[in-house]
């Protein structure tokens, strides 16, 4: 039987199984999973052609005992009110694990960004972000860029907001340098990436210099990952994405591939450093390392039986399945899950905003040097964790995110 995917339920399951752990009674679960405040707005839209559309968008406030919320933005035909709830619900849980001040939110307007005019996206976020305006500023909630938004986006949500608030950059995070935002912000995400993947491979006893890499999605987190994994000395040897898949045994050149990308509309297809392949078979691919940077619940009952990785490191948020995540526990594959591997970027974006309030800037290596130690220290708090239960690191990671939450709320009152 096809797997039922419910991102929500599926982080909510997670949950519980820290939960467990922790021995957490009933009524505090459900404070925890249940979001703080859920707000659905309808967009009308006057198109290019004259025509009247009404998108759908959602922000969900999962829970703020810790700091703002925060959380990306994402603009996609999929995009559905469980969907923001998990991803905002994650949130928390990341912004706890890296232990940065801040609580989660999310997100998204159910659209298709490829079928719209670049005038009809900014009017888009504009109505968007004056409908949520209200809930949303430096000390409420602070969006960011998620899947199909991107720094010209949030130059808009700043200027939208800023309208009745006044200059507020620390409204947003993932801005253009010249709006505030931080150096490192683009590549951040994909270098916590790498710098979990290295310090995994060190516990795990991998050598990471020539180690095999597969990724799926080669967008931002996907590209940089591959740029950071690919310094470090690991071969990337297959990639694919919504346009295809392409491999190459001895490695591929990600700069190449990277170039490639930009000329070809975002996609990898047509890469000439590699030969194609069915990207519906990118997990079964063989290698050491394997790198959803995609979508999520990609990862599923069915496919999750023929990954031959020994470890997986999620960029994506929400990429694996329950049932995926047991299979692939039986099977002894170590999976790092998205709430710890992909949090360089919010950790970023939380220096950006620090930057923002105080108006005073910091150099590129001293970003990247401040989210090497936050990652660092976040991925040993883990793996403490996972020493102590004897549990999966996903599981580990729900544990310390728990107890910090748990405790910031316990302290706060309910
Ligand atoms: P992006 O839009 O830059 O890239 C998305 C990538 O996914 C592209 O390579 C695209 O081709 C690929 N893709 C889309 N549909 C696909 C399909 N059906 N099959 C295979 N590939 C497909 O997005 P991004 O910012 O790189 O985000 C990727 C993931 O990482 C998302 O799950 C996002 O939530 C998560 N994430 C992003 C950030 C960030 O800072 N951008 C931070 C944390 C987590």
């Amino acid at each position: 039987m096809t797997e039922h995917i419910n991102l929500f339920e599926n982080v909510n399951r997670q949950f519980d199984e820290a939960a467990d752990i922790l021995g957490m009674a009933p009524e505090v679960r459900e404070v925890l999973k249940t979001p703080y405040r859920e707000v659905a707005v309808a967009l009308p839209i006057r198109m290019d052609d004259g025509s009247l559309k009404v998108f759908h968008g959602y922000r969900v406030q999962h829970n703020g005992v810790r700091g703002p919320q925060k959380g990306g933005i994402r603009f996609h035909p999929e995009v559905d009110l469980d969907d923001v709830r998990a991803l905002a619900s994650l949130m928390t849980w990341k912004t706890a694990v890296v232990n940065i001040p801040f609580g989660g939110a999310k997100g998204g307007v159910t659209c298709d960004p490829s079928k719209m005019s670049q005038h009809e996206l900014e009017s888009l976020t504009r109505r968007y972000t004056a409908k949520i305006s209200m809930v949303i500023g430096p000390n409420r909630d602070i969006p960011a860029p998620d899947v199909n938004t991107n720094a010209q986006t949030m130059a808009w949500v700043m200027d939208e907001f800023g309208r009745k608030a006044g200059h507020a950059p620390a409204c947003v995070t993932g801005k253009p340098i010249e709006l505030g935002g931080s150096q490192g912000r683009e590549a951040a995400t994909g270098k916590g990436v790498a710098i979990i993947t290295r310090e995994a491979c060190g516990v795990l006893g991998i050598e990471l210099k020539g180690a095999r890499v597969v990724l799926q999605g080669f967008g931002n987190v996907g590209s940089f990952t591959a740029k950071f994994l690919d310094e470090m000395g690991a071969k990337v040897v297959a990639v694919a994405d919504h346009t295809g898949g392409v491999r190459n045994a001895k490695g591929m050149d990600v700069k190449a591939l990277a170039a490639h990308v930009k000329a070809n509309k975002g996609g990898v297809a047509g890469f000439s450093g590699g030969e194609s392949f069915d990207a519906s078979t990118v997990f079964a691919q063989d290698c050491e390392i394997l790198i959803p940077a995609a979508l999520g619940g990609v990862i599923t009952k069915e496919n999750a039986g023929g990954i031959k990785a020994k470890l997986m490191v999620e960029g994506a948020n929400a990429p694996t399945t329950t049932g995926a995540d047991h299979i692939l526990r039986d099977k002894g594959v170590t999976v790092i899950p998205d709430i710890l591997a992909n949090a360089g970027g919010v950790t970023v974006s939380y220096f950006e905003w620090v930057q923002n309030l105080q108006q005073f800037f910091w150099d590129e290596d001293e970003v990247f040097q401040k989210e090497e130690k936050i990652m660092e220290q976040a991925f040993h708090d883990v793996h403490d964790k996972v020493v102590k239960h004897g549990c999966t690191y996903r599981t580990g990671a729900f544990v310390l995110a728990l107890e910090r939450v748990y405790k910031a709320n316990l302290m706060r009152g309910w």
